[in-house]
């Protein structure tokens, strides 16, 4: 495997000339300095890396040949990089697993946890896009001691619990019985160092951290989703010997009165009448950018009870790639109409122009039987008896079987 990260770190190519290599190097030097560029120490750190290392035609030859795992090894001969700075650089930026563990666990800079955050969007917002402002309020590292909680050097061992962070008290139980306690120790709340009253940062009162009210600009890209992740890295609370976690705002869609979303698709559901499903219809849907989608259907074009149709790409905007979009489905329910809205001649007439009945075979005899035909609803009390029957507390239905038993 040819590693050329160093190369590139340099912005150099592989066969770069040692003059080339420390011109790029004063360069990027220059522009990265922490004292310009105090945001950028890491990237620093990097490129001094990558110098001291193709500047050393030794080390250079080792890495070109083994790549960083190579002068990693090489460090043990001597001739290479001291553990400390080599794993801080190794797995600090090059993102090696594990790499701590295989140097016999140095410790690098603890990790702070991540913060997540909701941030409550609508549907229009995820169609349309938008940025959001978040209000956060954090824990920064103080700014006015540095996180040294007061002058340099104004640190002391704690002297109730010696440094040990710990406080051990002991009980007398009874004769000869003692229990030893050990509880966090009240003075230097577990840290084992105090600073002395007056030498105290006035800002953070030598807490070594102040909090901070952060306004983040949450870009709600077109077609994101519900409970998609939107990560602010180091953007966490900032605490003493820790690298800061990130913050995640997870999106959260409010309900939609009309619209519901899968995938990239959008569906509804419109109601339309029984003159409209046999005779075409135009009508107009609000889309979510504010549009009036004009649907139309031609006459004689049938709509069924539930049916579903298709306007292609009026769904969602697809994330990335929003000019493309999904589809809008749209199903729909037909409003009937109401009882008797017709006198009975006038009925004739309507079935006159509708399809013909279906020829239907009167069966005469002994096993014919006439029945009602009686709403849904006026049946359901007898029915729920017959089903909970030993429900006792609906003594009124018991007369439901008995009507029942009458019919026979
Ligand atoms: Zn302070
Ligand atoms: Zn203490």
């Amino acid at each position: 495997m040819a590693d050329t990260k160093l190369y590139d770190i340099l912005g150099v190519g592989k066969n770069a000339s040692d003059s080339e290599i420390k011109k790029a190097y004063y360069r990027l030097a220059k522009e990265y300095h922490p004292d310009k560029n105090p945001e950028a120490g890491e990237k620093f750190k990097e490129i001094s890396f990558a110098y001291e290392v193709l500047s050393s035609s030794e080390k250079r030859e080792t890495y070109d040949r083994y790549g960083l795992q190579g002068l990693k090894e090489g460090a043990g001969g001597g001739s290479g990089f001291g553990g400390g700075l080599f794993d801080d650089l190794f797995g600090g930026f090059f993102g090696f697993p594990g790499m701590g563990a295989m140097s016999g666990g140095r410790n690098r800079r603890k990790r702070g946890e991540d913060t997540m955050h909701p941030l409550r969007v609508s549907l229009e917002d995820l169609y349309n896009g938008k940025t959001a402002k978040l209000q956060l309020s954090k824990t920064i590292i103080c700014k006015k001691c540095n996180g040294l909680g007061g002058k340099q050097g104004a640190m002391s061992k704690c002297r109730t619990c010696q440094g040990r962070g710990v406080k051990i008290t002991m009980r007398q139980l009874g004769p000869g019985m003692v229990q030893q306690m050990q509880s966090i120790c009240p003075e230097c709340h577990g840290e084992g160092e105090l600073i002395n009253e007056k030498d105290r940062c006035k800002e953070c009162r030598g807490k070594k951290v102040t909090s901070e009210t952060k306004i983040l600009e949450v870009h709600v890209d077109k077609g994101m989703r519900d409970g998609q992740k939107i990560p602010f890295r180091g953007e966490g609370d900032q605490l003493p010997d820790m690298e800061p976690g990130d913050v995640i705002i997870v999106l959260q869609q409010r309900e939609h009165d009309f619209y519901s979303r899968e995938g990239n698709d959008l569906f509804c559901t419109y109601t339309i009448g029984l003159t409209e499903a046999l005779c075409g219809f135009h009508f107009t849907l609000k889309h979510l950018d504010g549009r009036d989608l004009l649907i139309k259907n031609p006459p004689g074009g049938v709509i069924n009870p539930g049916m579903i149709r298709a306007v292609r790409n009026e769904g969602m905007p697809i994330y990335r790639n929003p000019f493309e979009k999904g589809n809008l489905y749209i199903k729909f329910e037909i409003t009937f109409p109401k009882q008797n809205f017709i006198p009975e001649d006038k009925l004739k007439a309507l079935e006159a122009l509708l399809p013909a009945r279906t020829e239907v075979d009167m069966l005469e005899g002994d096993n014919v039987e006439e029945v009602n035909l009686v709403d849904f609803e006026d049946t359901r009390s007898s029915g729920r008896a017959r089903g909970e029957a030993y429900d006792e507390d609906d003594d009124e239905d018991h007369h439901g079987p008995r009507v029942q038993c009458a019919h026979q």
